[in-house]
């Protein structure tokens, strides 16, 4: 049995379902967790994405049994805070006041 982590996404849960179960694949579905009796599931995964064109979805193998399917986001999204000079990554705006300082730029 492997497990497909959709990482809190029901919806791709459903669709990748969907997907398996139209090419008669024994699955399971627990919210956002697919569960499949199959072997080759990276190679199946990557075919779903490729044909339902998911293509900013990654596929990360865990360990032997299970696999995570998510959604690559940009930082920002995590409520991260990213310097527009240099990159650098802070969590919060007051760091990112501190680190943009170094960059010799006065704030008021
Ligand atoms: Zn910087």
């Amino acid at each position: 049995m492997i497990t497909i982590d959709c990482a809190g996404d029901d919806m791709m849960a459903k669709e990748l379902e969907a997907y398996l179960k139209r090419y008669n694949y024994d699955v399971k579905v627990d919210e956002s967790l697919v569960m499949i009796e199959e072997m080759n599931v990276e190679k199946i995964l990557k075919s779903f994405l490729g044909e339902t064109e998911h293509s900013e979805y990654t596929i990360r193998k865990l360990d032997s049994e299970s696999f995570l399917l998510s959604k690559e986001v940009a930082i920002e999204e995590f409520g991260f805070v990213r310097c527009e000079m240099c990159g650098y990554v802070v969590s919060t705006e007051e760091e990112m006041l501190v680190h943009r300082r170094a960059h010799g730029i006065q704030l008021l």
